[in-house]
């Protein structure tokens, strides 16, 4: 009879996720975070604005180093391994320490995050029905559109996760800020509420295209193509005066898939969908915006997290 329960509740637990087991619910998250904080080579402290965590790492020793990096990670909830990546970011830099301070909001979309977990892949705006990232007080302009999903909002940083990441870069003042995305491969600078680029005079900017040949580097308008308002890293460079103020977009789904057969990763897909009874949007939405393999995602949240660092050194 006990042995009867136990399998009940193991079916359960498992029915409660529909991520591949490398990845990271947000209750996992933030107790893992808890203990590679007590554990860091930084100095390192933990505040909750509303539903955000947000970590403070400082050297463990004082230093002259007036270095001070802001990223933020997972403002689209669908785009889990922008969040993964982030958690992968802070095991390395505990484990290492740097020689400056850092503030990093790992899951910026946590009660999106929590439903796109249970197998709701494609939703992006956070549960107001805002796009996060088309909320901040800069060229903030009324949209909406839950279909596509990039409303703005009532009005400029009408939501507490825009509030905390405003209010942040005004009182920290970093020298860097980076928000990381997926659905394409690229860094970018400002402008995104406008074809036109900003003049960057940031040598690891250029430098750090060796790390990726894949991507697109510029401004993210014209490398885009489409131009959106009220977003995070153009607030960061026009209002906070962020001199580098950067956004990342870290997976695509064709360029990074080259190396897979076709016709594996087709085989692969039925499975899950059999195994999980999704919707092909659904199943679309997770492979547009995630690696589906260990292999790939390990490899990307690494490299990243590489990338990420040489862009604030
Ligand atoms: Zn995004």
């Amino acid at each position: 009879m006990k042995i009867f329960v136990i399998l009940i509740i193991i079916k359960l637990v498992l029915a409660s996720t529909h991520l591949p087991s490398f990845y990271h619910t947000t209750d996992d998250i933030e107790k893992e975070v808890k203990n590679i904080l007590k554990n860091c080579q930084m100095k390192a402290t933990q505040k909750k604005y509303g539903i955000i965590n947000s970590i403070t790492l400082k050297p463990k020793i004082e230093n002259e180093n007036k270095n001070k990096a802001f990223i933020i990670f997972g403002e689209h909830a669908r785009e889990l391994i922008s969040v993964e990546t982030g958690f992968h970011f802070l095991q390395q830099i505990c484990k290492v320490g740097v020689d400056f301070k850092l503030k990093i909001i790992i899951n910026m979309n946590p009660n999106s995050r929590r439903y796109v977990e249970k197998g709701y892949f494609c939703l992006r705006e956070n549960l107001n029905g805002v796009d996060l990232n088309r909320n901040y007080g800069f060229e903030w302009k009324f949209k909406e559109n839950h279909f596509v999903q990039d409303s703005s909002g009532p009005e400029p940083f009408s939501e507490i996760e825009t509030q905390t990441v405003r209010d942040i870069l005004t009182q920290f003042k970093p020298r860097t800020f980076i928000t990381v995305h997926s659905g394409t491969l690229a860094i970018l600078h400002p402008w995104a509420y406008k074809k036109e680029d900003i003049v960057i005079s940031h040598n690891n900017f250029r430098g750090v295209k060796n790390n990726c040949v894949d991507c697109l580097l510029g401004g993210a308008a014209t490398q885009i193509g489409y131009t959106a308002s009220g977003n995070s890293m153009d607030y960061a460079y026009g209002v906070a005066k962020v001199k580098r103020s950067y956004t990342l977009e870290i997976f695509q789904l064709e360029k990074q898939n080259q190396r897979k057969e076709p016709d594996s990763n087709f085989a692969e897909f039925l499975q899950h969908k059999e195994k999980t009874q999704l919707s092909n949007k659904e199943l679309f939405c997770f492979d547009y915006f995630n690696p589906r393999s260990e292999e790939q995602y390990n490899e990307l949240v690494s490299k990243w997290s590489d990338i990420i660092l040489q862009l604030i050194k």
